[in-house]
């Protein structure tokens, strides 16, 4: 039997190493358990962001350099809608097959089919063969508090590209959340766990908020591993570091330990942190050292294969 692997993931990051780790174990045998806490409700559509970059990164249809959709898009549609005076226009841009995949998960959910089967649907019809599940199929919205109040982490991310201060994030619908159907079963019966570098805050927490996950995760903690978003104690791309330090977590390799470390066993950290290894094993969790920048895919293939050597 192919052994199972589990990967925790966000957007960017996450699509990053997972094309590398499909092409290196079999891809039927990974199963990505997905954060939905940026999903929006815009334009009418249920708006899926980390998932669908998943989707597309496996799919190899992903636009790498934007960071999401598909590449090769146009926006005759969003520019239609901006003629038209939409207001969601003005600051979300989907491109035109993206508004297919939405207008379609859309359809289905309407239906009543839950937002699981409908990704499972999706994630067959692009020929990904890794099993994509969303952490939750229950309505769960990631957001941040700033001198106006609450708004949404897309709102934050998207139209005030993270410049303004944050002091505060919460995870809307978490308490009543349930995971999807095979989120635990695959967490217990996994060989190996890696949480992909995601953003711990924004795109891994929200995935912990629902109910049983990390419990299932902590029972499994030596197996799981993650790799560190934070490089030299920057973010590669978005706001995980600026998030951190705002939030009262130090924006290094030690400050990620600090919020894996009851479900983390190990954690793998760049070449350029090596000197922060002690710090790292001192918050309890071990450290591994190792390229860990994906300037393409020959290097996600050789972290993902570094990784799983571990
Ligand atoms: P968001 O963009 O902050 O919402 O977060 P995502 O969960 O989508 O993932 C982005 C995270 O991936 C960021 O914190 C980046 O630092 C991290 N990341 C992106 N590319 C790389 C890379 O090549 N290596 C490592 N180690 N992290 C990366």
């Amino acid at each position: 039997m192919t052994k199972r692997i589990v990967a925790l993931a966000g957007g960017v990051g996450a699509a990053k190493f997972l094309r590398g780790l499909t092409r290196v174990v079999e891809a039927d045998s990974l199963y990505i358990i997905g954060n939905v806490g940026d999903n929006l409700w815009v334009f009418g559509l249920y708006v899926a962001p980390d998932i669908d970059i998943v989707t597309y990164a496996l799919a190899d249809l992903w636009d790498d350099e934007r960071g999401w959709g598909l590449r090769g898009e146009g926006f005759q549609v969003r520019d239609g809608l901006r003629l038209l005076g939409l207001e969601d226009a003005e600051w979300f841009n989907l491109g035109d097959r993206d508004f297919a995949t939405c207008i379609f998960r859309t359809h289905l959910m309407k239906r009543g089919y839950p937002l699981s089967r409908v990704t499972d649907i999706i994630r067959v019809k692009f020929g990904v063969k890794s099993k994509i599940i969303p952490a939750t199929d229950n309505e769960l919205v990631t957001q941040v508090h700033t001198l106006d109040g609450w708004i949404t982490f897309e709102e934050y991310y998207v139209k005030h590209r993270f410049s303004i201060p944050i002091d505060g994030l919460r995870f809307v619908g978490a308490d009543d959340a349930e995971p999807a159907p095979g989120v635990i079963e695959a967490i217990n019966s996994a060989h190996m766990i890696i949480v992909c570098p995601s953003n711990p805050l924004a795109s891994i927490q929200p995935i912990l908020s629902v109910k049983g996950i990390l419990e299932a995760l902590k029972a499994n903690r030596n197996k799981v591993s993650a790799i560190s978003p934070l490089v030299g104690g920057r973010a590669i791309k978005g706001p995980a570091d600026s998030m951190m330090s705002q939030l009262g977590y130090e924006p290094s390799v030690a400050g990620v330990a600090k919020l894996y470390r009851e479900f983390v066993s190990t954690l793998i950290i760049d070449t350029v942190d090596s000197k922060e290894q002690q710090k790292v094993m001192e918050e309890g969790v071990n450290a591994r050292v190792m390229n860990t920048l994906m300037g393409g895919v020959n290097d996600s293939v050789e972290l993902a294969r570094r990784v799983l050597s571990g």
